[in-house]
């Protein structure tokens, strides 16, 4: 992962040490020495994040901070505080002022690129939130990403069985978030975990349990990998902190805990999960929103021709039957003309409905004009295929319309031609010419009925 780095010290060896570790893990280092310098800096280098010296002379890091939190055009730039290890009133300040996060110096390395990446790829997240919803392209009044929206009232998983660790947890937590204290590791892996919970807080001291066994459990199966997992670990305990980082563990914390820390990282995986829980909402529904026709949520004809393709592909090679039915609604046009275009509508949707209803879920079901529709079966034969769009019909004929029409409900009747794949080289076009010839002589014998390409 790389990523534009502001560094803000007064410092000009601290700067120096820091842009050397960064830029040897090829992060792209800008830095400034004061805050005017800082502010600045923001919005012509436009860093993906900002590491910002607390004590500096003229505005200090805390104020720098404040006007980052407040700018809207900032505010979502993550910020980590540099703070001296014997000023713990920093830090209240720091969070006060918004900085997601903090690190005491001297920094530690791991500590160091663990929080940057964390923090990185949560900008990363919001950045493609910001810019990137695809749900956008298609006229939709936009949501706004309240930066302030995420970070209260998650669920919460605590594993561990010394009473000291989980109480300091309960402690820090309780008033912002729902917790759950569970003392028996093996039994974390039967809860709904990715369902249940935001978070998970493990500690790697358990009595007679290894607690980074639980971790690498939880990174292994799929349903719990992106699950937020926070360990709490001693400080000397640096080789299965490593491992623990290795595994795929998203942060930690030292024993003992210190509660506002512990609040911060809290913070971070929280809104990266609600913020990724989000993205992934967007993208299943920009990608549903593509194929579906708003009025009925049919697929739509786009969708249809894809689906075509595959199920002759299919059919072709592997000598599989495929079927087709089109669907036309009987005297459309006089129903919207005397009981209005909202009626019309309404026909349409019932319609759709009961279409769905009858077929089964391999099946398609597709919109492809105003009162046009277009079933596709695969793996029937058109004999089947005949029975099925009896059935269709039968299920419109026999019950009336309730769409709120002024004289009750209306009698609707469709008329049904089908047809089916029959050689190799048989194309989309082709089956959809024959399923609509015979569609056009069932509308010639009388309508409300279905009519094969063979008979
Ligand atoms: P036939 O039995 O021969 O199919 O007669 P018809 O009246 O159904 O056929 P025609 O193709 O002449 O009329 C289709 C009508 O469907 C005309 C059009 O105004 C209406 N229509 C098309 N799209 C929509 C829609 O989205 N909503 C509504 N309410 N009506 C639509
Ligand atoms: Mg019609
Ligand atoms: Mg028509």
């Amino acid at each position: 992962m790389t990523a534009r780095v502001l560094v803000v010290d007064d410092i000009l060896a601290n700067v120096r040490l820091l842009e050397a570790k960064l830029t040897s893990e090829y992060f792209d280092v800008h830095t400034a020495s004061n805050g005017l310098d800082a502010l600045e800096a923001i919005s012509s280098f436009n860093p993906d994040i900002i590491l910002l010296d607390v004590m500096m002379p003229g505005i200090d890091g805390i104020e720098v901070c404040k006007r980052i939190k407040s700018n809207p055009k900032s505010q979502h730039i993550p910020v980590i505080m540099v703070t001296a290890l014997d000023q713990p009133e920093d830090r209240v300040k720091g969070l006060q002022a918004g900085a997601d996060d903090f690190i005491t110096k001297p920094i530690n390395d791991a500590a160091l690129f663990c929080r940057l990446k964390s923090l990185v790829r949560l900008k990363m997240l919001i950045d493609e939130l910001r810019g990137r919803d695809t749900s956008r392209l298609l006229d939709e009044p936009d949501e706004p990403v309240d930066l302030a929206e995420v970070e209260a009232n998650a669920n919460v998983l605590i594993v561990d069985n010394r009473g000291i660790v989980a109480d300091r947890i309960t402690d820090s937590l309780s008033e912002l978030h729902n917790l759950v204290v569970l003392k028996n590791p093996a039994e974390a892996i039967n809860l709904n975990l990715e369902s249940e919970f935001d978070l998970v807080i493990v500690s790697l001291d358990l009595l007679d349990h290894d607690g980074l066994r639980l971790c690498s459990q939880l990174r292994s199966f799929e349903k719990t990998r992106q699950l937020p997992l926070l360990i709490v670990v001693d400080p000397e305990d640096g080789a299965r902190l490593m491992r623990a980082l290795d595994m795929g563990v998203n942060d930690y914390l030292h024993r003992p805990v210190d509660k506002l820390e512990l609040r911060a990282r809290v913070n971070t995986q929280i809104k990266r999960k609600r913020y990724t829980d989000r993205l992934r909402k967007n993208v299943t529904r920009s990608m549903e929103l593509a194929v579906t026709d708003p009025l009925t949520g049919l697929y739509n004809r786009r969708h249809m021709d894809n689906q075509m393709e595959i199920q002759l592909a299919n059919a072709g090679q592997h000598g599989r039957p495929m079927c087709v039915l089109t669907i036309d609604v009987d005297f459309f046009k006089p129903i919207n003309d005397t009981h209005g275009h909202d009626v019309g509508d309404r026909v349409l949707q019932e319609l759709a409905r009961r279409l769905k209803e009858q077929v089964r879920t391999i099946d398609l079901c597709c919109r492809i004009g105003g009162e046009e529709f277009l079933v596709i079966l695969p793996g029937t034969k058109l004999q089947v295929g005949f029975t099925v769009g009896e059935r269709l019909r039968r299920t419109i004929a026999s019950r009336p319309f309730d769409v709120g029409a002024k004289s009750g409900p209306l009698s609707i009747t469709v008329s049904i031609g089908v047809a089916d794949f029959q050689t190799i080289g048989d194309t989309s076009e082709s089956i959809l010419k024959r399923a609509d010839e015979a569609l056009y002589r069932a509308k010639r014998a009388g309508r409300n009925r279905v009519i094969s390409e063979a008979a």
